[in-house]
């Protein structure tokens, strides 16, 4: 143990204690309806197993995935629990869904389709989930797809429906005009094709739109691992991770020296840069050059000069030199420097942080028993 945390260049620390915690205070929010728990692309990058695991600890018993081999490769932690593929069916997979026990998400009448004729040619009925569009135009059924279905009932035939979903596009502003006409479209939308299975709205955001948007099932993702869902409000969520990255090199600057490739930073006065052992390949976004920050002992210290594959230069020249040397740990992410707030420097969204995190950090998971 000792050995790997010497070795780490990085040290992501995950607790599962606080995304069960997340995923409670999700389900709180929205009573009267079933928490499901979204652990795509392998749980936001935290991993898809643990996190599952404690969420099924936690009470959580339906999951979705995006990918057949993210569902796959579920299901051995989750035995008793459902899993939902939000890509749905393709041609030729049909076998692995039944073997593995997954549910697809139908979004397109060719997927209906495909998995009628699999129910046919098996003899029995399949379950899945129909997501109709209510607005993103990306996936589900538009409008002429449900009129199709609606006028004849037999091209649903072998499939037994266990969900009717749409999602939504601008849930996290909580006044704009779409939430409330993605709303009304849903409901129009669900209630024509007519068949009788839980409806569900609501990814993160959606569920702090109120009542109305919860239906019987609610859908996070982002929420479970502590990204705000409602980015003008305070977060009513708990941080779920820590990012360490560890110190190679300190040394002495002096105007008019420069850092790192093209010379992009330029030093004016005396000061201290330290080398930490993490990069653009550990998912530290090269749009933080110049931009983001790290925090030692308590103290904000930018980066300075550009990200390379393998390294960052922070300015450590604020710091009490007994914090800043060979070895020591920078905090990248944590509670003095959320994920949200990296994200922010890094011109993108918490999501793509937490699912760019790097595969080389040494994974620390914590909790996950309750
Ligand atoms: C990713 C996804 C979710 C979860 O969204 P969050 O914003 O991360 O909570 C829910 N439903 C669908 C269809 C998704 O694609």
């Amino acid at each position: 143990m000792m050995t790997a945390h010497d070795r780490a260049t990085g040290i992501l620390s995950i607790d599962l204690d606080a995304i069960a915690d997340n995923w409670r205070t999700l389900a709180a929010h929205a009573p009267n309806a079933e928490a499901a728990g979204v652990v795509k692309a392998d749980g936001y990058g935290l991993g898809a197993a643990p996190v599952a695991r404690a969420l099924r600890k936690a009470g959580c018993t339906t999951f979705f995935v995006a990918t057949i081999d993210e569902g796959i490769s579920l299901r051995p932690h989750v035995n008793d629990a459902r899993i939902l593929v939000l890509g749905g069916v393709l041609p030729g997979t049909g076998a692995d869904f039944i073997g593995h026990q997954l549910i697809p998400v139908l979004n397109s009448p060719e997927q209906i389709g495909l998995w009628s004729g699999f129910a046919a040619a098996g003899g029995r009925p399949l379950p899945a989930a129909i997501h109709m569009d209510s607005g993103m135009n990306r996936l589900g059924l538009d409008e002429t797809a449900v009129e199709l279905l609606a006028a004849d009932n037999r091209r649903l035939d072998g499939i037994q429906p266990v969900l009717v979903m749409s999602h939504m596009a601008c849930a996290d502003e909580r006044d704009h005009a779409m939430n409330r006409q993605q709303l009304d479209r849903f409901t129009v939308l669900a209630d024509r094709l007519g068949v009788s299975a839980p409806r569900s709205l609501a990814a993160s955001s959606t569920i702090f739109l109120g009542a109305d948007y919860h239906f019987d099932l609610i859908r996070p993702g982002a929420g479970l691992y502590g990204i705000n869902p409602m980015p003008d409000s305070p977060n009513p969520l708990r941080q779920t991770v820590r990012l360490h990255g560890k110190i190679l090199q300190v040394r002495d600057v002096d105007t008019p020296q420069t850092v790192g490739y093209g010379a992009s930073h330029r030093f004016k006065s005396k000061g201290r840069v330290a080398t930490i052992a993490c990069g653009y390949a550990d998912g530290l976004f090269r749009s933080l050059g110049n931009r983001g920050f790290g925090v030692i002992g308590g103290v904000k210290v930018p980066v300075v000069g550009r990200i390379s594959m393998d390294l960052i230069t922070l300015d450590v020249s604020a710091v009490a030199p007994a914090h800043v040397h060979a070895g020591a740990l920078v905090e990248l992410i944590g509670p003095d420097h959320d994920v949200d707030a990296l994200a922010a420097e890094a011109g993108t969204i918490g999501y793509e942080i937490l699912t760019s995190l790097g595969r080389r950090y040494l994974r620390d998971y914590s909790g996950g028993n309750t």
